[in-house]
């Protein structure tokens, strides 16, 4: 039986590690099926399918976009989408481009609120990927402001908090709509993640995501078992990963996550 890992992040967005260490790092822990969902970037794809199908691991196209329901941020994951489908790469362009127009806000808001960075230094950071508020935090600690990753977000990059600047955010049914087009299938992220997160998933499911994250690291075992329940009385896939950023995060999450090749059936016969 081969095992899966369907939610890991690069430097080609907020994590990092490179997609060659992702690979790597995956098939030392017995992984080899494994989707490189970057926020908003299809680029580690494309850099790494060669060598994945070397090493015989299967690269699943995929992404992590974000989505707006009721005010809340849904995280949507993306797989086996057409990797060269336009409609999409233009939607996701456009979304990078306004996550560097917001980084370069936020240090304007930081420095404003007395907390100067480096906008060249974020830039740095982000080296050319997906920028999110993580580049921003990493800054803020070299800068001595903050002392973690934690404390930047709670002080500073939260909604409410004084460098915190909106992004741009796909609706749910626009997401949807966009990566059925582009032959792909949609899992909600994290689903116990959310405020009120029963209600909202369930409300969101209603819109057309084909599939649920039940196996997360942050989703605990009763949430995982009633997500699996609703799932299964819905007819919808099951779907599960690390959501590992390398050291970005407090904890490195790669290969504690394995998903078993059955519940990747249906993204696989997409592809
Ligand atoms: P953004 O897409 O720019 O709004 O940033 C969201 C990203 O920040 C998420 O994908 C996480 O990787 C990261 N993140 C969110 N909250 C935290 C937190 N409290 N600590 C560390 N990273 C976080
Ligand atoms: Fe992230
Ligand atoms: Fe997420
Ligand atoms: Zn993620």
């Amino acid at each position: 039986m081969r095992y899966a890992d369907l939610h890991t992040h690069t430097f080609h967005s907020d994590g990092t590690r490179s997609p060659r260490e992702v690979i790597d790092l995956a098939s030392s822990h017995g992984i080899e099926i494994i989707a490189i969902s970057d926020h908003d970037n299809l680029a580690a794809y494309f850099e790494i399918k060669g060598y994945a199908d070397e090493a015989g691991a299967t690269l699943i196209p995929a992404a992590e976009l974000s989505a707006e329901h009721q005010g809340i941020d849904i995280h949507v994951l993306a797989y086996a989408v057409d990797p060269l489908d336009d409609r999409l790469n233009e939607r996701l362009a456009k979304f990078r481009e306004d996550r560097l127009t917001r980084g370069h806000r936020m240090c304007e808001r930081l420095l404003a609120a007395g907390y100067p960075i480096s906008t060249e230094r974020v830039l740095e950071l982000c080296g050319g990927g997906a920028m999110g508020r993580p580049h921003v935090a990493r800054a803020l600690i070299e800068a001595g402001h903050v002392s973690s990753m934690k404390e930047a977000f709670d002080q500073l990059l939260r909604p409410g908090r004084p460098g915190f600047v909106a992004k741009p955010r796909f609706a749910i049914g626009e997401v949807v709509e966009l990566v059925h087009s582009a032959g792909g299938l949609t899992s909600v992220a994290h689903p116990s993640l959310y405020p009120e997160h029963r209600r909202l998933v369930t409300e969101v499911l209603d819109l057309g995501v084909d599939g649920i994250e039940v196996f997360h690291p942050e989703v605990d075992p009763e949430s995982r078992r009633f997500y699996t329940a609703l799932a299964s009385d819905r007819g919808l896939m099951i779907t599960g990963g690390s959501d590992d950023h390398g050291t970005a995060k407090t904890t490195e999450t790669l290969g504690t996550v394995k998903v078993e090749e059955k519940h990747v059936r249906p993204i696989l016969d997409r592809m």
